[in-house]
């Protein structure tokens, strides 16, 4: 076990950085994290975005372990099953459990990290935010941390360290230099558009909410899950390239006539289509 006394450096304040800093601290450990986006309670940044997660059994274990599960659930919307939209929207639903008990939850990805640093700083984490690490020397057990606002470079010692920062981890990077360390990582042909399904003007859903939909189309799909006021996050999976692409929708006559012709049920829920596609990443 470290030292108490001895900081414990975590690097990422995405949905693993936090919660790994809250058990850390209740138990006692002194944790510094370093994020390299703005604080997303104050900058609405792409990680502050409305797009939904679905939670199922292990991710209510963690957050139950850490103390979070019962003041989530509110925001948390159950989903019974998968609703699946055929090309002629015709609708199949395809429980998940056997009964209604065994259910996942729709929840927002924006407050689920909110409670998750709010409550590990509330604990005494120290995070310090716009510090972006650009490497670890791990033989002198020191980062490297760049300052996004001012530019600046700064070196911290700190002898453990945790690399919470996400798919393209500068820890896990410099640690695949290291003699015999295994790794692969392959990149998908695939990208992904985050839409919105509006709620109805007195704030229903205009959609069955208590089901995840999903429009499976062979190599490309949509799927929506339901927010609390009303709206559906929804998201486009597609390939770069070739006949059915992110390529051959250049412009919102071909993403409207995709969309009619793909996802008819869906387009007909999507006023705002075209304007979400080109202002969405
Ligand atoms: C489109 C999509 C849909 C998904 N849907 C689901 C779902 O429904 N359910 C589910 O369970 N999972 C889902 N996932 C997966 C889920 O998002 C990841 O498993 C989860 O975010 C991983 O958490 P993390 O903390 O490891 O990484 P992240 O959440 O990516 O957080 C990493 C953090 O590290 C920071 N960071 C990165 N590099 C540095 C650096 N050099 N210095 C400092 N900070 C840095 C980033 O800014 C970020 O805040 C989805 C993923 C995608 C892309």
């Amino acid at each position: 076990m470290p030292d108490k006394e001895e900081t414990i450096t975590l690097i990422g304040a995405g949905l693993n950085g936090p919660l790994l800093a809250l058990g850390l601290v209740k138990r006692g450990f002194q944790v510094e994290l370093y994020e390299r986006r703005p604080d997303l309670r104050r900058v609405r940044t792409s990680a502050g975005r409305s797009i939904n997660l679905a939670l199922s059994t292990r991710g209510i274990h963690a957050l139950s372990q850490a103390g979070l599960w019962n003041d989530l659930r509110r925001i948390a919307i159950p989903m019974k099953g998968r609703m699946m939209h055929s090309s002629a929207s015709d609708l199949t639903f395809q429980p998940y459990g056997k009964d209604d008990v065994e259910v996942i939850y729709s929840i927002s990805r924006a407050e689920l990290n909110t409670a998750l640093i709010n409550a590990a700083e509330a604990h005494g984490l120290k995070i310090h935010f716009q510090q972006r690490c650009t490497g670890i020397d791990l033989k002198a057990a020191s980062l490297t941390l760049h300052d996004e606002r001012t530019g600046g470079e700064k070196r911290l010692d700190s002898s453990i360290v945790i690399g919470c920062d996400g798919s393209a981890s500068a820890i896990r990077s410099e640690m695949s230099q290291m003699s015999r360390f295994n790794f692969s990582q392959q990149y998908l042909n695939y990208g992904y558009k985050e839409l919105t399904i509006p709620a109805t003007q007195d704030g229903k859903h205009v959609l069955e909410m208590n089901a995840l939909h999903i429009w499976p189309r062979g190599n490309f799909m949509l799927i929506a899950l339901p927010n609390v006021d009303g709206t559906f996050a929804s998201i486009l999976f597609l390939p770069f390239d070739g006949p059915d692409s992110f390529a051959q929708l250049p412009g919102p006559a071909e993403v409207r006539g995709f969309f009619q012709s793909r996802f008819p049920d869906a387009a007909a829920l999507m006023p705002e289509l075209a304007d979400n596609f080109f202002k969405n990443i």
